[in-house]
């Protein structure tokens, strides 16, 4: 039997604020093999793990990027408003590295990965069962309504299940919630959430939920 140790996989970056090289080492592939979305697309694993290793922080200081090389000014990263994450004092990890790269997107007006990035920063904390920094996270997402309104069924339909996790399903844009789809399934998922959010219910559902639903005929 050979006598080789675990291999932790590393990644080297070369800081696109600071200028300095470093190595950080990546989370885990889960093992987990789930095959179901959340109504908001967060992925089943081992998807969601292999998300977190897209998630880059500089050790030096503290500038986050993703998979794309990005060049801020060290004047940005030292801005008190980047290192409270907009004051919302997040604990330090992969949901507070989601929303500075949320953060810096939104800067570029690169709005679609910003609503991007703070979604999979919610999706981080929803992992670490830390409902209050889902939520910030989630109101963040809101906040970009007017910026980026959404222009799809696929986009409504997360925007729903958004506004609900967040507790402001009323306030969910009319167009959006009485949006008639052509497809029945999209139909189903946004009855289900105005039920959902009629009950006060702000757990987390599957594309299962919605389709055991359907087949028990629960109109
Ligand atoms: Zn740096």
């Amino acid at each position: 039997m050979s006598d080789t140790p675990e291999t932790l996989e590393t990644v080297r970056k070369r800081c696109g604020c600071c200028g300095e090289l470093y190595e950080l080492t990546l989370p885990p592939v889960s093992a987990e093999e789930g095959d179901v979305y959340d109504l908001d697309q967060r992925p089943p694993q081992p998807n969601r793990s292999v998300m977190y290793r897209q998630i880059f922080r500089c050790p030096y200081c503290g500038f986050v990027v993703g998979p794309k090389l990005r060049v801020v000014d060290e004047d940005f990263v030292k801005d008190p408003d980047y290192v409270s994450c907009e004051g919302n004092c997040l604990p330090e990890g992969t949901g507070a590295d989601f929303y500075r790269l949320g953060m810096t997107s939104f800067g570029e007006r690169d709005y679609v990965n910003a609503f991007e990035a703070f979604l999979r920063a919610a999706w981080a904390f929803d992992d670490a069962d830390d409902d209050v920094s889902a939520k910030k996270c989630r109101d963040r997402c809101i906040s970009m309504m007017g910026v980026l309104p959404g222009k799809n069924a696929y986009d409504y339909l997360v925007r729903a299940d958004i506004f609900r996790r967040a507790g402001r399903f009323s306030e969910l844009p009319d167009e959006i919630r009485n949006a008639h789809f052509p497809d029945g399934l999209s139909n189903s998922i946004m009855r289900f959430q105005a039920e959902k959010a009629a009950e006060g219910d702000r757990a987390r559902y599957t594309m299962k939920d919605v389709f055991d639903k359907i087949t028990h005929g629960n109109k």
